[in-house]
């Protein structure tokens, strides 16, 4: 079996780990968002695929859902004390990571070069792949004006009001190398439960990766990020109705619908396995809140089980 996940952070992070927890992690590939990268103090910051690395090299701070475990932030003090922005956090370990990043990139790697690097040498047996290697950045627009992912989301903590989203950049981009063969070849293509709208929506953004999943041989199954009407976490109600999406599984399933088999949706949102029908998608029910690895674990053993 090969499996194909398209993923954005926390909630990726955490099913993820599960899904390498029960079949092999080198069946399994990963195509990340980079719509939220940012460029912090002129370091290149992919938050989304260093959440999912991290993850998966067993680093991640599983308390915060970002970052490496147990890290220091002396160099974020020290950038304060000389004036500089700190609203983005960043760890003195993680810094590290970003210093590679950026450094590599300089001297003309791509940015699946530098991921790929990066998950081998901290042990990550699953590919993971960034969706482009050419810049595709989410914007937010609100009554202020346009802001970066990060501006909105850390800096201003998703508090504005969301009047658009936008994805820069990715009329131009093409998908990162790997990327369509990874849909094309997978036995299955699962939706982590993430962020529709900011996480997978810049995935989808890149031209030629619908129209790959519209074709693929393989199942494709999404975990709903949201449950209820609202989401585990995150801003991802908000984004989804400033979209016209409701909130809920269903707003979900609309949104993947054209190329969409199957939704796991939780099991006290039973409510909506009707109107699922009606949108062509076949909805099943689970547990889907990963509160712990076992959870994780457990919900990737019913995906699977669903698959074969
Ligand atoms: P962001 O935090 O909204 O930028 O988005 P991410 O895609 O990085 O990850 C957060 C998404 O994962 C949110 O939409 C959450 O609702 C979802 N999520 C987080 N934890 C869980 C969980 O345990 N179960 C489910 N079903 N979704 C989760």
């Amino acid at each position: 079996m090969r499996v194909t996940a398209l993923a954005g952070g926390t909630g990726a992070a955490k099913f993820l780990r599960g899904l390498t927890a029960v079949i092999a992690p080198e069946q399994v590939t990963v195509i990340g968002n980079t719509g939220d990268d940012a460029l912090i103090w002129g370091l290149h910051v992919s938050p989304d695929l260093d959440t999912v690395i991290y993850a998966l090299a067993g680093l991640l701070d599983e308390s915060k859902g970002w970052g490496i475990r147990g890290d220091s932030f002396r160099c974020l003090a020290a950038m304060a004390t000389l004036g500089r922005e700190t609203w983005f956090n960043l760890g003195d370990r993680d810094l590290a990571t970003h210093l590679f990043r950026t450094e590599r990139l300089r001297t003309g790697e791509s940015l699946s070069q530098v991921t790929d690097a990066l998950r081998r040498t901290l042990g990550v047996g699953s590919r993971i792949l960034p969706a482009s290697d050419a810049p595709v950045s989410t914007r937010i627009l609100t009554p202020e004006g346009w802001l970066g992912f990060q501006e909105f989301f850390v800096r201003e903590k998703a508090r504005p009001e969301v009047l658009d989203v936008a994805y820069a950049g990715a009329d131009l981009a093409h998908p990162a190398p790997g990327v369509l063969e990874a849909i094309e070849m997978a036995t299955a293509i699962l939706v982590c439960p993430s962020n529709p709208i900011t996480s997978i929506g810049p995935i989808l953004a890149v031209p030629g990766i619908v129209d790959a999943l519209g074709a693929a041989r393989g199942e494709i199954l999404a975990i709903s990020p949201i449950v209820g009407d609202a989401p585990v976490s995150g801003p991802a109600g908000k984004l989804m109705a400033a979209r016209g999406l409701s909130v809920s599984a269903t707003g979900v399933a609309r949104f993947y619908r054209p190329w969409l088999d199957t939704l796991v949706l939780d099991r006290r949102d039973e409510a909506l396995l009707s109107s699922l029908q009606e949108l062509g998608v076949t909805p099943v029910l689970a547990d889907t809140l990963m509160t712990d690895r076992e959870k994780a674990e457990a919900l990737a053993r019913r995906v699977l089980e669903l698959l074969t």
